[in-house]
């Protein structure tokens, strides 16, 4: 069994897009811009762009973040957008989710211009990657399908099974298995059995939500193990949806957590927005 080490892999990519700021700036002038919009109090939601921010100022970004409180008005938030989409020192826009009740979180998604669209939650960027275009993917699958090319894991002709079809996690995570040639199938609260896809597949990718959702029973030997969740269990600790000392053993490839999905998803981020830079500066 070997540890799928995201923590490792995220440092290099990190040092490579600090080596690529540096050479953009003498280029050109210009350093990547990131604008962020956080609304309420949610702890998770300021610990994510907490990471964020630090990221950014470690690989040299300018960084904004704009913070909200819970009872914002839609209209505010989309001015707000409308303004980073017009300032040419800001390259890339995330909008940290969730979002409260009396926001239209989906419009807000569409008002991002798509070439800010680091997160690649817009619709256009979605179409780009279902139909095996460039474009910007969301970070979180992205990580994975670096993670496991760092490792030499070819998915093509593999049973994956990805459990979880979220538009953030699930179902970008199966297009991007699908384009790289996967048998891919989703699983997601209202399947049936799941146990009955998990012990077929070669790769399984789960980002559910659900502590112990995967257990050593549902896994075949020498399976590949992407654990995306991120729980807190009753002690404190972080946790995936894997129940990890009993299926690492009977696993070839496992990400552990924390220290596996999550730090790649930042690097992906960084990665994104110097990319969303670099063609901004092509532009101008
Ligand atoms: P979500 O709630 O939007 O979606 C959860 C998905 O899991 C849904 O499709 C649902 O049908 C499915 N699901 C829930 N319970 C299930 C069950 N018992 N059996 C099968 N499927 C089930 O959540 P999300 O935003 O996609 O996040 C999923 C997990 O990934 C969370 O733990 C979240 O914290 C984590 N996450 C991690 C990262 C990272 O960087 N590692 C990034 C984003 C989300």
């Amino acid at each position: 069994m070997e540890i799928l080490d995201g923590k490792a892999l995220a440092r290099k990519i990190e040092e490579r897009v600090a080596s690529e700021v540096k050479t953009l700036k003498e280029q050109t002038g210009r350093v990547p811009g990131l604008a962020v919009i956080l609304v309420g109090n949610d702890p998770a939601s300021h610990a994510y762009v907490g990471m964020k921010k630090k990221a950014c100022d470690r690989v040299g970004f300018y960084s904004v973040t704009h913070e909200m409180p819970e009872s914002i008005s839609q209209e505010t938030i989309e001015k707000t957008i409308e303004m980073m989409n017009a300032n040419p020192g800001i390259d890339g826009i995330l909008i940290q989710l969730p979002l409260p009740p009396q926001i239209d979180t989906t419009k807000l998604l569409e008002l991002v211009a798509p070439n800010k669209d680091v997160d690649g939650f817009h619709p256009y960027n979605v179409g780009r990657l279902t139909t095996g275009l460039d474009g910007f993917v969301p970070c979180t699958p992205l990580g994975v399908m670096q993670l496991l090319e760092e490792h030499n894991i070819d998915v093509k002709g593999k049973n994956a099974v990805v459990v979880g079809a979220s538009n953030i996690v699930g179902k970008p995570m199966a297009a991007l298995l699908l384009n790289a040639n996967a048998t891919v199938e989703i699983c997601h609260i209202f399947t049936d059995d799941l146990k009955k896809h998990t012990l077929d597949a070669d790769i399984i990718l789960v980002g559910a939500g659900v502590i112990n959702l995967i257990t050593e029973d549902m896994v075949k030997e020498g399976a590949v193990i992407v654990d995306i969740g991120i729980n807190r269990a009753p002690d404190g600790r972080l946790v995936g949806d894997v129940d990890y000392d009993a299926v690492a053993p009977k696993s070839s490839y496992i990400t552990p957590v924390p220290g596996g999905v999550g730090p790649m998803t930042i690097a992906m981020l960084l990665s994104n927005t110097l990319k969303a830079a670099q063609a901004h500066a092509k532009e101008a």
